[in-house]
């Protein structure tokens, strides 16, 4: 069986109509995705969909074909599409309009940064389809841009980030502000049982659906490799990973604003042309690296998670973790930016000593081997002046602290329970012995 395409099924045997099956054709799609032939029969009928599939798995036009088979010109303001990033709003919006090309339905994005005039203009041609941000939607709605009250289907791309905490009370507003009965169907690659109790709380009596199944969480095309790096040598590494893979286009995630604009320093000081993206960029400089990245004209771009979610540019054939992500499901979306739609890719992350704990978490939430890999000729360099005095305070602040617990461990009467601790201060004791495929690493399980 295909991974990615349901290769038994064509689009015109979904019950498409011929406008939309033939602005299908023209994308050069030939047979759907798994997700597609599943959710597209369900939303024609109108459930509710909770809707995971993997990163690169054709989510958009899942949810974007049906909504363009519903809705007649007449609809005006009759999809609503929240996305969490401008960059997305804009894409999601692209797609939908170019599949819909021939049904005469209007996609609009609507997101911060860019000047509300241009986008009221937009509106006020009354389109039927608007992607968008929740903080310019519900700008353009208080403005009276933007109704709900035509709104009949309502869409969360990424649905796992719109109801994290960042985003939750404005999606409370938005979804709680239409109260006409509505059909919703949300998607991510990764919904939490969480998640999807909150989701719940929107939708009437909703599919689950999941092709993901009980397998891997990130698409077997992507080979996904770690190295281990001391943190005042990532800069060097990182240097020596584009020399040897010579990639394509290598999207590089840094873990805050400050060290992807380092990186990008030092890589355009070395003589590689790299550019930055992250939130504290103007929109139309954003704008200008996004269009460089599509259009293949830059070789690294060094991001924050700003580009982990939804972002899909072609030719992505390498993707960095410069930092590790402290939330494993962000390591899945980050990843997901190459090997999509069935290409290939490779995604590498630098580990530092003290990340294993990072890493096994990320094995375990995305059942994959991440296997180790190196450089013969890369070696450790010695720590700077200033890591290695922060390095010896630390040590010593240790010391103390397992000498401290030892002197009190001893008083008590059942030493032998609190040793375990000691040896294990943070509280991670490791339960099993380690696996084969880590090398000899000690593979611990966090409660
Ligand atoms: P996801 O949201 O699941 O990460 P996207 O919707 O961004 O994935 O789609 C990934 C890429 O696959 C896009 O470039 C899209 O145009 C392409 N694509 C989607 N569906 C198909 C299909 N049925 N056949 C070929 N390519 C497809
Ligand atoms: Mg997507």
């Amino acid at each position: 069986m295909n991974e990615i395409f349901d290769t038994d099924t064509t689009f015109a045997s979904l019950g498409l109509r011929k406008e939309v099956l033939q602005g299908i054709t023209e994308m050069g799609f030939e047979h759907p995705t798994h997700v597609q032939s599943q959710l597209i029969p369900l939303a024609i009928e109108g459930k509710d969909i909770l809707g995971q599939s993997k990163t690169g798995t054709g989510k958009t036009a899942a949810f974007g074909i049906p909504v363009l088979n519903q809705l007649t010109e007449s609809d005006k303001f009759g999809a609503l599409v929240l996305v969490p990033t401008r960059e997305l709003a804009v894409q999601v919006a692209r797609e939908i309009d170019v599949i819909g090309k021939h049904t005469g339905l209007r996609t609009v994005p609507v997101y911060g940064g860019q000047k509300i005039t241009i986008q009221a203009k937009k509106l006020e041609r009354n389109p039927q389809i608007i992607v968008g941000t929740p903080g310019r939607i519900m700008d353009m709605n208080q403005r009276r841009l933007l109704p709900y009250k035509f709104l009949k289907i309502a869409m969360l791309d990424e649905v796992d980030r719109m109801l994290d905490i960042g985003f939750r009370e404005d999606i409370r507003k938005i979804l709680g502000a239409i109260k006409q009965p509505h059909q919703t169907v949300f998607v991510s690659a990764t919904i939490s049982p969480e998640i999807q109790k909150l989701a719940r709380q929107y939708m009437d009596n909703p599919v689950d659906l999941s092709t993901v199944e009980a397998k891997s969480l990130t698409v077997s095309q992507v080979n996904q490799r770690f190295m281990a790096v001391q943190p005042w040598d990532k800069r060097r590494l990182l240097k020596m990973i584009v020399d040897r893979e010579k990639p394509n286009l290598m999207l590089v995630f840094c873990r805050t604003k400050a060290t992807v604009d380092k990186v990008a320093e030092h890589l355009t000081h070395k003589k590689i042309d790299a550019k930055t993206l992250h939130a504290d960029m103007a929109q139309n400089q954003r704008d200008r690296v996004m269009e460089q990245l599509r259009e293949g004209k830059v070789h690294v771009i060094v991001a924050s998670d700003l580009a982990a979610r939804g972002i899909d540019v072609k030719g992505i054939s390498h993707v960095v973790n410069y930092d590790v992500p402290d939330d494993p499901e962000v390591y899945v979306h980050r990843i997901g930016r190459t090997a999509r739609a069935g290409c290939d890719g490779q995604a590498i992350m630098f580990v530092t000593p003290d990340q294993g704990a990072l890493v096994d978490g990320i094995m375990e939430l995305t059942n994959t081997e991440i296997h180790e890999d190196s450089y013969d000729d890369f070696k450790d360099s010695p720590p700077p002046e200033r890591d290695r005095r922060r390095q010896e305070a630390q040590a010593k602040a240790k010391a103390a602290e397992v000498e401290n617990k030892s002197r009190k461990i001893n008083k008590l009467p059942n030493a032998q329970a609190a040793a375990d601790d000691a040896k294990f201060p943070g509280g991670i004791v490791p339960t099993a012995l380690p696996r084969k495929g880590m090398g000899g690493r000690l593979r611990t399980r966090r409660s």
